[in-house]
């Protein structure tokens, strides 16, 4: 219930993987006036009203080609796969899912002209994913994640060359060396930390203003397993030790490349001690206190399309006052144009998360989490997010 509730993780749409090879899909689709194309550029996708929540725009192949223009076919349009109940395995019941067109993502480079219709505009998917219906979020969250990809890794890893998609989109292949490329997702781990009188560890972050408070949060890192990426973080940021863990459910976060995986975790001890640096303060909570500060407007926490909100929410029982003073969580938030630079290099310098220590554990010890030692450097400052202290990048 929880994970089929997340905005972002739901769909209805078959990706249809086992037709992404055929290099006539493309082609044929784009001459099929029934295709439907969804416009995306930086985290945006094009949306219009339909009664009082917003839909995405969607348009014909020849439409989207004329509001948007672009040169390269195989650079700019992905097939995201078709309306089809029976290919489809197991999806909430509730949608009206006739066999249906197929569904292609026309990249827009931010920047780049596009003539909308009266009616439709850009918005982002961060703020829109909650009102979307359940197939509208789920080709948005792939559009918007696949080119995400597409703009941040043009190059070969190996020799540098730049490299060209294939596979309608889900692929880039080399044509130095003839290695192929594929989407990155990256797995981050956030957790509903709870103590033995059933208070809720939220925290500050260092860049938010001092009533945002949210879950804790962090990557997950090389050789490490999501449990021992919830203890090592949790210990790293406050000093809390963190015991048993549940999982509750995972939504990709594609700004740019996340997949929250949602947790509650048993702390062990309550001593909270933050380093100043990537959070400024952490605090427990108990119901009737948050629901007094969310209310008083000393507390905003993450909006209702975070994970981090559906994890505060699972632990207090049910739905808080969302941001009563307007106080626009994601306001703020690094706009598209000025992320990172698209390499490697400036992806991973970019890691912006509080919970992102470069801590070294030792082996992993599931029940008995490691002592704080040998930690190392910090990476980069963190730049304003609207996930947990630490969801986004
Ligand atoms: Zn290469």
């Amino acid at each position: 219930m929880f994970a089929s509730d997340l905005p972002l993780s739901r769909t209805v749409t078959d990706r249809a993987a086992d037709l992404r090879g055929d290099e006539d899909l493309l082609p044929a689709l784009l001459d099929d006036a029934t295709t439907r194309v969804l416009l995306v550029s930086g985290g945006r996708v094009v949306t219009r009203r339909r009664g009082r929540r917003p839909a995405l725009a969607l348009y014909t192949p020849q439409e989207a080609a004329l509001r948007a223009p672009s040169s390269s076919l195989a650079e700019r349009w992905a097939f995201l796969g078709y309306d089809d109940a029976d290919r489809l395995p197991g999806v909430a019941p509730g949608e009206n899912r006739p066999d249906g067109p197929a569904y292609l993502a026309h990249h827009v480079p931010e920047g780049a002209p596009s003539a909308l219709p009266a009616g439709d505009e850009w918005t982002a998917l961060r703020e829109v994913g909650g009102e979307l219906s359940a197939r509208d979020a789920g080709l948005a969250t792939a559009a918007v994640a696949l080119y995400e990809w597409h703009v941040r890794y043009p190059r070969c890893p190996r020799c540098g060359a730049e490299t060209q998609p294939v596979s309608s989109g889900w692929v880039r292949r080399c044509p130095v060396d003839g290695s192929d490329h594929y989407p990155r997702t990256d797995p981050a781990v956030i957790m509903a930390v709870v103590d033995e009188a059933d208070r809720l560890l939220l925290a500050n972050s260092s860049a938010w203003p001092t009533h945002r408070f949210s879950t804790l949060a962090g990557f997950v890192e090389p050789g490490e397993s999501v449990e021992h990426a919830i203890r090592r973080e949790a210990r790293e940021e406050t000093s809390v030790v963190v015991g048993e863990v549940e999982y509750r459910g995972s939504q990709p976060w594609p700004f740019p490349a996340s997949l929250m995986l949602g947790f509650r975790a048993r702390a062990l001890s309550t001593d909270i001690a933050v380093d100043g640096d990537e959070l400024r303060a952490a605090r427990w909570f108990d119901r009737d206190t948050l629901r007094a500060e969310v209310e008083q407007g000393s507390v905003v926490l993450p909006p209702g399309t975070s994970i981090a909100r559906a994890l505060i929410e699972d632990w207090y029982g049910g739905p808080l006052p969302t941001d009563p003073l307007r106080d626009g969580w994601s306001r703020g938030a690094v706009p598209p144009a000025d992320r990172a630079a698209p390499s490697d290099q400036a992806a991973s310098s970019g890691r912006s998360t509080p919970a992102d220590g470069a801590d070294r554990p030792d082996d992993e010890q599931p029940a008995a989490p490691l002592p704080a030692t040998r930690r190392q450097g910090r990476r980069a400052a963190p730049a304003p997010v609207d996930e947990g202290p630490l969801g986004t990048r």
